[in-house]
C-alpha cells in the first residue's frame, strides 16, 4: 500500500494563482496612480504657493523699503539702486517696476529703463486691482523664471518719485511691479519630490499588493485546512464503520489504528491497546503473520483460527501488508480480517450437502437391490421356521434369520426415506402444541431414567407453516437423542422464542454426555452414530426435514456437560401467505 506525502521540492508561491496577481493589480494600480498624481499636483500648487508668498513678501518688504525712502527725497534713482540691491538675492532673476503702459521706470538691470515690458498682460487692470498675480515666463538661458506682479504702491495712491521721471508717459495711473524668480531649484525640489512621491507610491503598491496575495494565501490555507479536516474526519469515519477489522502498526511496532470491527472482533477495546506494542496485543496467528510479512514483503492473504479474549477460537480471514511511502520508505503494516465462522458454516453445509446427495443416489440403489434377495430369504427362512417346527433349536435360528432381515428392512426403508426427495405438507400448525404433544410422548421414558423435563415458550410465537407430522418426527428424534446421551439423569429443556422478524427458534437443550469437536462436525452425517445399535440416520433426516421446511438446526456440546441443538424455522405467520 503506498501512502502519498507532500512533495519536499514545492515551493511554498507556487500555490498563488497568477490570477490573483493580475487581479491585485488590476484594482491597485489605478488607485495608486490616481493617489500619486493628486500627490504630485498638490505639492505643485503648494510650491507655486510658496513662490507666490515669497514673491509677495519681497513686493511688501520692498514697498515698505520705498516707504521709508519716500520722507528724504526718494527718486528713480534710489528706487533703482534698491531693485538692483535686491535682485542680488540667488533666486531673483528679475525686478521691474513700469507704468500702466508697460514702460520700464526701474529695473534690476538699468539698461532696460526706458523699455516696455508686459505689453502681453493687462496692466492697467492689474494696476488697478490689490491681487497679487504670476505666471511662468520661459527662459532661454535656463530654467523658466516664475513671476509675481501686483500693482505697486508704496504711498498708497500715486508714487511722486516717479512723477519727476522724464519717461514716464503720460495719463499712466499707478505702476506695476514685478518680480522674477528663478525656478531652477524648485524646479529641482519638484522633481525631487515626484520622484520620492512616485517610489513611495510603488513601495506602497508593493506593499498593497502582497497584503493582498496574503489575504487570498491566508484564505487559501484555511478553505484548505478546513477541507484537509473534512477528508480527515471522513477517512477517519471510513476506518471506524468499515465491516472489517482494521488495525495499523506503525514502523516501531506500535499499534495506531483499532477500529470498531476489530473490537468486536478480537473483543478488545481500543484504548486499552492504541500504541501498545501489536507483538504484545493481536493474537498469535496475526504476530506471525506479521513476521512473514518482514522476510517476504508482499501482501499476504490466510485464513487463521485465532484465539479472542473469551478464550475462543474464531477462524479469520486476515489481509496484511506492508505500509510504504510512495518512495519505499517503509511505514508500517495494516492488518485487515473478517470472522468466517458464518461463511465456513455454510461452506460446511455446502460439502455436505453434495455429499449427501451423491450418497443419498448411491444409497437409493444399493437399497433397491438389497430389497429383493431380503424378500426371497424371508420367505426362505419362514419356510425353514415352518419345517423344522419339531426342531427347537432349528426352529430358533429360523426365527433370528426372520428378524434380522426385518431389522435389515427397517434400516433400509430408513435409508429410502432419507435418500427420497423429501415431500412435506404445509398447514399453519401452533408449534406450542406439537412442542407440548412430542414430549408427552416421551414423558414417561424421561421419568423412568430420572430426567426432569422443562419447558420456556414463549407466548410470542404464533401458528406457523409446517408439517406437524414431519416436525413431530423432528421433536422425538432429538428428544430420543438427548434421553439416549443422559443415561444417569438430567435435565431436558425445551424453549421456545422468535429469532429476529423472520425466524423462531426452538433449543432443545440436555446435561447428558456431550460431544468433542470432532463428533460435533459429523452428527449430521447419515450413518454416523456412537451407539452399538443406532443406525446414524436419525439426525440426518431430522436436518432434512428441517431443511425442505426453508429451517435451519445447529448443534452446539460441551463435551461431559451437555449439548444444544437449536432449530430455527422460518415464521411465516399463516395470514401473510
Ligand atoms: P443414532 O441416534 O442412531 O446414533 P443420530 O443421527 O440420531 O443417530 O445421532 C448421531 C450421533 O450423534 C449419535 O450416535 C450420538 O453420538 C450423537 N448425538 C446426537 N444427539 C446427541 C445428544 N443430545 N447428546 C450427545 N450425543 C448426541
Ligand atoms: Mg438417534
Amino acid at each position: 500500500m503506498k501512502i502519498r506525502t507532500k512533495r519536499k521540492d514545492r515551493k511554498f508561491w507556487a500555490g498563488i494563482s497568477p490570477w490573483i496577481i493580475i487581479g491585485a493589480l488590476v484594482i491597485l494600480v489605478p488607485i495608486f496612480i490616481a493617489m500619486t498624481l493628486a500627490n504630485i499636483n498638490k505639492q505643485k500648487e503648494y510650491t507655486t504657493q510658496l513662490l507666490v508668498e515669497k514673491g509677495a513678501a519681497l513686493i511688501r518688504s520692498f514697498e515698505a523699503g520705498a516707504r521709508t525712502g519716500l520722507g528724504m527725497q526718494w527718486s528713480s534713482f534710489q528706487l533703482q539702486k534698491l531693485l538692483i540691491e535686491t535682485a542680488q538675492q540667488p533666486d531673483i532673476d528679475h525686478l521691474i517696476v513700469t507704468d500702466t503702459y508697460g514702460t520700464i521706470l526701474a529695473d534690476s538691470d538699468p539698461s532696460m529703463i526706458g523699455e516696455t515690458y508686459g505689453k502681453d498682460l493687462d496692466l492697467k487692470h492689474i494696476a488697478s486691482s490689490k491681487q497679487v498675480e504670476w505666471r511662468q515666463v520661459p527662459n532661454p538661458g535656463g530654467a523658466d523664471t516664475f513671476e509675481i506682479f501686483r500693482r505697486f504702491s508704496p504711498t498708497g495712491d500715486s508714487f511722486q518719485g516717479f512723477q519727476a521721471e522724464e519717461k514716464t508717459a503720460k495719463g499712466s495711473k499707478g505702476f506695476i511691479i514685478f518680480v522674477g524668480m528663478d525656478m531652477g531649484p524648485v524646479n529641482t525640489a519638484r522633481e525631487q519630490d515626484t520622484r520620492h512621491t512616485i517610489w513611495m507610491a510603488v513601495v506602497f503598491l508593493l506593499i498593497g499588493c502582497s497584503g493582498v496575495i496574503s489575504l487570498f494565501l491566508a484564505q487559501g490555507y484555511r478553505s484548505a485546512k478546513t477541507s484537509l479536516s473534512r477528508v480527515k474526519a471522513f477517512s477517519d469515519s471510513l476506518v471506524e464503520n468499515m465491516p472489517m477489522g482494521l488495525v495499523a502498526i506503525n514502523g516501531k511496532g506500535d499499534i495506531i489504528s483499532f477500529n470498531q470491527t476489530a473490537e468486536s472482533i478480537l473483543g478488545c477495546m481500543s484504548r486499552d491497546v492504541m500504541d501498545k506494542k501489536a507483538d504484545d496485543v493481536l493474537p498469535r496467528p496475526c504476530v506471525a503473520l506479521l513476521q512473514s510479512l518482514k522476510t517476504e514483503k508482499k501482501l499476504l492473504e490466510k485464513e487463521v483460527d485465532c484465539p479472542v479474549k473469551d478464550g475462543n477460537m474464531v477462524p479469520l480471514e486476515v489481509i496484511a501488508t506492508i505500509l510504504e511511502e510512495e518512495d519505499g520508505a517503509f511505514l508500517g503494516y495494516v492488518i485487515l480480517f473478517r470472522d468466517i465462522t458464518e461463511i465456513q458454516h455454510l461452506k460446511k453445509e455446502i460439502t455436505r450437502s453434495q455429499r449427501l446427495a451423491y450418497l443419498g443416489n448411491l444409497a437409493a440403489g444399493i437399497a433397491h437391490e438389497i430389497r429383493n434377495p431380503l424378500s426371497s430369504i424371508k420367505g426362505f427362512a419362514t419356510y425353514f421356521k415352518e419345517r423344522y417346527r419339531d426342531n427347537p433349536e432349528d426352529e430358533k435360528t429360523a426365527e433370528i434369520m426372520i428378524q434380522e432381515v426385518e431389522r435389515l428392512n427397517r434400516v433400509i426403508s430408513q435409508l429410502l426415506e432419507f435418500a427420497r426427495p423429501m415431500d412435506i405438507s404445509k398447514q399453519p400448525t401452533s408449534i406450542h402444541t406439537v412442542i407440548r404433544h412430542t414430549l408427552k410422548m416421551i414423558e414417561a421414558q424421561a421419568r423412568s431414567k430420572g430426567i426432569t423435563l422443562r419447558t420456556e415458550l414463549s407466548p410470542d410465537v404464533g401458528d406457523i407453516l409446517i408439517d406437524p407430522d414431519k416436525m413431530t418426527q423432528v421433536f422425538l428424534n432429538l428428544y430420543l437423542n438427548a434421553i439416549e446421551a443422559m443415561e444417569r439423569g438430567g435435565d431436558l429443556s425445551v424453549s421456545l422464542s422468535p429469532q429476529g422478524e423472520r425466524m423462531i427458534r426452538i433449543d432443545i437443550c440436555d446435561t447428558g454426555r456431550g460431544l468433542d469437536r470432532e463428533e460435533l462436525a459429523h452428527i449430521f452425517d447419515p450413518y454416523f452414530t456412537t451407539k452399538p445399535t443406532g443406525t446414524g440416520l436419525g439426525l440426518a433426516i431430522v436436518h432434512k426435514i428441517v431443511e425442505a421446511h426453508q429451517g435451519e438446526i445447529r448443534a452446539d456440546s460441551v463435551k461431559g456437560k451437555g449439548t444444544t441443538l437449536s432449530v430455527f424455522l422460518p415464521a411465516n405467520s399463516p395470514s401473510v401467505i
